[in-house]
């Protein structure tokens, strides 16, 4: 059987994928990436079908290529970001095979490199970047026992008000995707129930500027770590509609039923916290702290920016927060469905390396493993906030790509000292 050889793998060619094979190409690096499916699969097939880009168009992309359907300040539809990921890929002449699944990286024994298993053959590789995306696995807790007549789902697998069956939906899980997903089918005429946890709800635009944009000259997405105590904490963002702020009091004062985060279940009745109004106030506070620090910036810099007082004023307290549910019962309420968005798992069992923490997170530092050759790309705050999104991903690959120059220097060195001409006296 014949072995393929190249320097460098790269596992999967979502955003990141792509983004590293532009960055190994201006390295001269050579390489090739093989992905399972499509490119940007998981934008096609693993998203619903409303869903446009958390970001505008300007802003949710590489450097070095615009949205041609959507205009700057608008957001694409996730077909059309798949699309642009897709166009971008040919546009650098990315070295892409798709439909090729990899399925075991070892060490090499003896000598550098891993051997590679594909579901078309083995490769040796001296590099192997695992850009297998930051959400891989669909989380659905073992909560609510399984009965007739309610279906559970994760987010990941709705796609519209009209593929669930009739009768009323209970999301549980309020950041981006639980925060949209409740408001189209609240919309829809659907009876909402939304289980709200502890979240960050930025303004969508303030003063005439994106939040995106904001973010970006407070420095915010280039924090390096989430605050202390903050890892899970959300972030609830809406580019629905023309994007509107999340404003989870006003979904309960258009109809929606909030909750606290929903705890156990017993007997088909749900234990419900007693923390609505405690993660309300606290995604408020979130929301007023970035109003704070945009007024700050505009004024310390002299930014001529439209006042927007507006901005501040706080929706009435719905029943539902001043009298909070602690024990839903699905059937009574005439649940039907349970729509998990609590978020993605990893699986990096394909490589058979002792690199993982103890839940099967991989042990890196900005991307690169303890194991000499093994690199990640795509991760949450793998260097920075912005590490998992379109335009964060693109920096952190040149900084994966610098890393794997500076292992072939020393190799490059290796081998001309070994070799008799650079025998050193
Ligand atoms: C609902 C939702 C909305 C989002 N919206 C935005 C947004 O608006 N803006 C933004 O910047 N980010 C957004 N993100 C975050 C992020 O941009 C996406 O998660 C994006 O898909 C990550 O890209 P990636 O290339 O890192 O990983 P993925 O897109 O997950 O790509 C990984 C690829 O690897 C392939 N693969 C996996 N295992 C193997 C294997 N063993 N062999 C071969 N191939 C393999 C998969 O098929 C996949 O195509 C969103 C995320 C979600 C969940």
């Amino acid at each position: 059987m014949s072995i393929k050889e190249t320097d460098t793998l790269v596992v999967g060619a979502g955003q990141a994928g792509i983004a590293m094979s532009e960055h190994l190409g201006r390295a001269g690096i050579p390489h090739m990436v093989l992905e399972r499916s499509r490119i940007a699969e998981r934008w096609r097939s693993e998203r619903w079908d409303s869903l446009v880009a958390n970001g505008p168009a300007w802003h949710d992309r590489f450097p070095n290529m615009a949205f041609e359907r959507t205009g700057p300040n608008g957001f694409p539809p996730k077909e059309e970001v798949a699309d642009y990921l897709a166009a971008y890929a040919r546009m650098i002449g990315a070295p892409i095979t798709c439909g090729v699944e990899v399925e075991e990286v070892r060490r090499l024994e003896g000598r550098k490199g891993f051997a590679v298993r594909t579901s078309d053959g083995m490769i040796e590789a001296q590099h192997v970047v695992a850009a297998t995306g930051p959400f891989q696995v669909a989380e659905v807790p073992d909560m609510i026992p399984a009965r007739a007549g309610l279906d559970q789902i994760h987010s990941s697998a709705y796609r519209n008000p009209g593929a669930l069956r009739d009768g009323a939906v209970l999301v549980i899980g309020a950041g981006s995707s639980g925060a949209q997903i409740a408001e189209e089918l609240s919309g829809a005429g659907r009876r909402v129930f939304l289980s709200v946890g502890p979240h960050d709800r930025p303004p969508r635009a303030y003063r005439g500027r994106d939040f995106c944009w904001w973010l970006g000259v407070l420095g915010k997405w280039d924090m390096a770590a989430p605050a202390p105590g903050t890892e899970h904490v959300t972030i609830a963002v809406s580019g629905a509609n023309g994007g509107r702020t999340v404003d989870f009091r006003r979904f309960a004062n258009e109809g929606m039923t909030l909750l606290g985060r929903t705890e156990g279940c017993e007997a088909g009745v749900l234990r419900i916290a007693d923390d609505l109004r405690a993660n309300l106030d606290r995604g408020d506070a979130n929301h007023l702290s970035l109003l704070d620090a945009a007024d700050t910036y505009a004024a310390r810099h002299g930014l001529d920016l439209p006042e927007e007082p507006q901005a501040r004023a706080r929706q009435p307290e719905p029943d539902c927060v001043t009298h909070p549910i602690r024990a839903l019962d699905l059937a009574a309420e005439g649940i039907t469905t349970v729509i998990w968005a609590v978020g993605f798992g990893v699986d990096y069992g394909w490589i058979k390396l002792d690199i993982f923490d103890e839940r099967g997170r991989p042990l890196h530092h900005r991307g690169v493993s303890p194991e000499r050759g093994i690199y990640y790309l795509g991760l949450p705050w793998q260097s920075r906030r912005g590490s998992s999104f379109i335009w964060g991903v693109w920096h952190d690959a040149k900084y994966i790509a610098e890393q794997i120059a500076i292992d072939r220097k020393y190799m490059e060195y290796h081998e001309s000292a070994a070799a008799p001409s650079g025998r050193r006296a």
